[in-house]
């Protein structure tokens, strides 16, 4: 439910995050609860529950969170040594919070690991 939105009230800075960047379109902070060694979220400042509810009219928002995610890779030198980027959706997806996100994972040898 959007008034339960945690991730809404970290973009309006009604609770506090570890935050990275923030613009008109997306806030970046970190996972409260990393996974492993570079676990971030990059998330789009509007409501979107997940990937079933993108839309058209999201098309620059979809093109923001990736190019943002390419670009904080390069800021903490993630890139040369690779990194993941995963979007969970419902509940098989493994989707705990209801509002899209990408994690951006990396800091260390991924291998095939399929959760997050
Ligand atoms: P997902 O399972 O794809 O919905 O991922 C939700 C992610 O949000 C998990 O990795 C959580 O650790 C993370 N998370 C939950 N609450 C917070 C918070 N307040 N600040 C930062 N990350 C959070």
């Amino acid at each position: 439910m959007l008034k339960d939105d945690i991730f809404l009230k970290i973009i309006n800075k009604e609770i506090k995050s570890d935050l990275i960047y923030q613009d008109k379109y997306v806030t970046v902070f970190n996972d409260i609860n990393p996974k492993v060694p570079f676990h971030i979220l990059i998330v789009p400042n509007i409501y979107i529950k997940n990937m079933n509810d993108v839309k058209n009219n999201h098309l620059i928002i979809l093109g923001k969170l990736l190019l943002t995610a390419s670009k904080i890779a390069k800021l903490k030198k993630i890139d040369k040594s690779g990194y993941r980027i995963i979007i969970n959706c419902n509940e098989h997806g493994g989707q705990k919070i209801n509002h899209l996100h990408l994690h951006l994972l990396g800091g260390c040898y991924l291998g095939k690991m399929l959760t997050i």
